[in-house]
């Protein structure tokens, strides 16, 4: 089936119950090639009682699933990563068409997602708690991982797929069920991807129902799910930790970013002005870890500008299906979001240097051009929020503590880059940047093996690597003593001479 028959297909469907059918919402939302803005599907805003179904169904299939054991689980979980690599070009054609990053982009999506699911299944099974020295003679002390429950996995439009495994992989390696609420703008893909898993999986283990921020809010507190794993935008993120916080729900926040990129004299400038232009431009800039905010040393700031403005002219911009090197932003919700932080900035006194509008000729579609700026100072709105856009601001500094000092004043503290040969610096960076992630050389790279995640507003808690893992469990502490015996080192009755003896 093309992509185009496909979200005619899913169109206001429901993954409830290992089921996929048709809501009976009396709401449903267009869905919009960002691209060519043609109406490609309908998605449902799912009613209160098919919320509560899939919440009833997901509690009873979690108490099958985490019986299941650990190698079978990890078996089925290979097995979707290989259903999802047989549909893969279908799936990435659907992402290009619902959100619009380039097929290249939501084929790599695609990529990575398979391999947290890949990584997940081998991880979740090969520690499920540690042996502890006895504190007592004869006795076994030890912990095991328990799962927690249903997990509600809240996402956004940007890497839909991706950040689904990453956190649903997670939690079923751990024995959760989960249940699914994608971003209204990427609803119809994450129905075609989660196909795989209905097909091996038990029923109701995984479930989707898609919706707005009611939906969301209904997942979230209802006293039948037992963690939200959320990413989004810093003021979804509170509304949801704090609802979570009145019942002491475990949540993960992942939320906004506002990524530092510093560049120093030492750094090769023709790859600095490379890797600035990817960090920035990926995506049309919608990245969580987007390099945001540029620090560059004096010394080298003028050539730095020249290359990268360069290498933003090369971006070949057009819909994600023809050759493009970056597609549109996602709607025109969000165009106009982002239009309106660059006319600020201008407002502010920033100097664009290339781009600042829309590309000449592509006249339907929420394109934007690649954007660099510089005169850019740290006071200014750009600097200091997210601007989830294509646009490279720079900021002229003197020297590497004026960058660290710049960098870290942020209320933003997801990635930071540097681009550095000098040792001291990059280890410096290492130690004093404020982030969840540090790239030396590296833009943006992720390791399935290593934690993600933000400090301060970017976020709390962990995904991928062992951490993303204890993310989706509880661990209970266990002490057996075989032979049932009187624990008189501290049992009643106390001995005299352990009593108050007075003042001697
Ligand atoms: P968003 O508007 O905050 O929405 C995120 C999700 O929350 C969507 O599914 C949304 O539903 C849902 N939602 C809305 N209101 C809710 C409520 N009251 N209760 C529960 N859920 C609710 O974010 P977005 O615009 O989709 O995504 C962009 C943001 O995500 C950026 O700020 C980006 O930095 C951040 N992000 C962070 C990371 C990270 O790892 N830190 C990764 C990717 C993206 P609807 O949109 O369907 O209404």
């Amino acid at each position: 089936m093309t992509a185009l028959a496909e979200f005619q297909r899913l169109s206001n469907r429901l993954l409830i119950g290992g089921e996929q059918r048709a809501s009976r919402a009396s709401t449903q939302f267009d869905v919009i090639d960002p691209a060519t803005e043609d109406v490609v599907g309908k998605v449902a805003d799912s009613t209160e009682s098919e919320v509560e179904e899939a919440i009833r169904v997901a509690n009873k299939a979690q108490k099958v699933w985490n019986k299941t054991n650990a190698l079978t689980r990890a078996e089925l979980l290979h097995e979707v990563s290989h259903l999802l690599r047989e549909t893969r070009p279908v799936i990435a054609e659907m992402l290009t068409r619902e959100m619009g990053k380039t097929y290249k982009e939501s084929f790599d999506e695609c990529t990575w997602a398979m391999s947290a699911i890949d990584y997940y299944a081998e991880v979740g099974r090969a520690e499920w708690g540690k042996v502890l020295g006895p504190a007592t003679d004869g006795q076994f002390h030890y912990t095991i991982k328990d799962p927690l429950g249903v997990v509600v996995i809240i996402l956004p439009f940007n890497y839909p797929l991706c950040l689904l495994c990453w956190e649903a992989a997670a939690a079923l390696a751990s024995g959760n069920a989960v249940i699914i609420k994608p971003s209204e703008m990427t609803s119809l893909v994450t129905m075609k991807f989660l196909e795989a898993f209905s097909a091996v999986l038990p029923p109701g283990v995984v479930q989707c129902v898609t919706g707005g921020g009611r939906v969301g809010g209904q997942l979230v507190a209802s006293r039948d799910t037992h963690m939200i794993a959320f990413t989004g935008g810093i003021e979804t993120g509170q509304k949801v930790a704090q609802a979570c916080a009145t019942d002491f729900k475990r949540c993960l926040i992942e939320a906004s970013g506002n990524d530092p990129f510093i560049v120093m004299p030492s750094a090769p400038l023709d790859i600095a002005a490379r890797g600035a232009s990817f960090g920035a431009f990926i995506n049309c800039g919608q990245v969580c870890a987007a390099a945001e905010r540029f620090y560059v040393h004096e010394k080298v700031h003028d050539e730095f500008v020249e290359r990268v403005v360069a290498e933003a002219k090369k971006v070949r911009i057009g819909n994600g299906l023809a050759k493009s090197d970056m597609g549109p932003l996602a709607s025109r919700k969000e165009r106009d979001r982002y239009e309106g932080i660059v006319a600020r900035a201008v407002k502010e006194g920033a100097r664009v240097v290339t781009g600042g509008g829309r590309p000449a000729g592509l006249n339907r579609g929420f394109f934007a051009e690649c954007t660099v700026m510089t005169n850019v100072t740290p006071e200014m709105e750009i600097m200091n929020r997210e601007s989830f856009g294509p646009v490279l601001p720079v900021c002229k500094v003197k020297n590497f503590d004026e960058a660290i000092a710049l960098a870290n004043r942020s209320r933003y503290g997801l990635g930071a880059t540097i681009y550095t040969k000098d040792l001291e610096e990059s280890m410096r960076a290492v130690n004093e940047l404020e982030a969840g992630m540090v790239w030396v050389n590296a833009p943006l790279l992720d390791n399935d093996a290593g934690p993600f995640g933000g400090r301060k507003m970017s976020g709390m808690g962990r995904q991928l690597g062992a951490e993303g893992l204890d993310t989706f469990r509880h661990t209970k502490l266990a002490m057996i003593d075989p032979a049932a015996s009187a624990h008189d080192f501290w049992w009643f009755p106390y001995k005299d001479s352990e009593m108050y003896q007075g003042k001697k």
